[in-house]
């Protein structure tokens, strides 16, 4: 369980996140979600730890993360999978590279052990065999599903993941979405998907957090919208009164 409390972060002038409480909770998909610029990525990034909030909480399973000092973060960010929203794999090394990085960081796996976990993260995101190309010969929805395998290849126990849907087509943008599902199941993970694709918000969520201006707008279960259609959550989120 991750609970966040009153998170405030500025850049400069820029007051981005003004008082955000949620709570994220194991084994189920928890979807951030608001118009570009709102501060979603500036939560994901609070977080995880890459961001420092001037005011605020983040709890992991009662522990306070924000409090803690490098060292003592080290035992959560090693139970941290994360997608960023440009994918951000490196654009030197091979797709089994990029895989593996974590593990050289983290594990004590030995080089074969590292491989074979390279394989079944490839295997689960179906890409099978592409261990050796680079990141450069992959297309969009390919470079999505390496970052993916590279955020469960510690078994992750915290998924986040920003934006798995951009920039693709429909149909594999589905199938991201369904990946994501079961990789929450496997792992019994807790998962946050930063997104603005109301489509996610139908099919994926099992807890919905609208962001709007840096301010939390509406928080709720799927079931609470499922009544209603794309387009009218849509204008409800986009075009809402703030
Ligand atoms: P979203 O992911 O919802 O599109 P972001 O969290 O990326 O929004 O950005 C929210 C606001 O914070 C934007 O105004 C953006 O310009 C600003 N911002 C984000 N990251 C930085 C940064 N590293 N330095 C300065 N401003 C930033
Ligand atoms: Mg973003």
């Amino acid at each position: 369980m991750i609970e966040v409390q009153n998170i405030h972060k500025s850049f400069g002038d820029n007051h981005v996140l003004r008082g955000i409480d949620a709570k994220f909770e194991p084994g189920k998909i928890s979807l951030i979600i608001g118009g570009s610029g709102s501060g979603k990525s500036t939560l994901l990034k609070c977080m995880v730890g890459l961001h420092a909030p001037e005011q605020g909480k983040v709890i992991y399973n009662g522990e306070d993360f924000t409090r803690m000092d490098f060292e003592a973060r080290i035992p959560i960010r090693k139970e941290i999978g994360m997608l960023f929203q440009n994918s951000a794999l490196f654009d030197s090394m091979t797709v089994e590279q990029n895989i593996i990085f974590p593990l050289e960081m983290f594990s004590e796996m030995s080089r074969s052990e590292k491989v074979d976990r390279a394989n079944y993260c490839l295997e689960r995101v179906n890409l099978a065999g592409r261990n050796k190309l680079y990141p450069a010969e992959l297309s969009g929805g390919m470079k999505k599903r390496v970052g993916i395998a590279r955020a469960i290849s510690m078994s992750p126990k915290y998924l986040f993941v920003d934006e798995p849907n951009s920039g693709l087509d429909p149909e594999t943008a589905i199938l991201i979405d369904e990946l994501i599902s079961e990789l929450t199941d496997e792992y019994q993970c807790t998962t946050v998907v930063v997104t603005h694709d109301m489509n996610s918000v139908m099919g994926i969520g099992d807890y919905i957090l609208f962001l709007y201006k840096g301010q939390k707008w509406w928080e709720g279960s799927n079931k609470e919208i499922a009544h209603t259609d794309v387009e009218e959550l849509n204008n409800f989120v986009f075009a809402s009164p703030f």
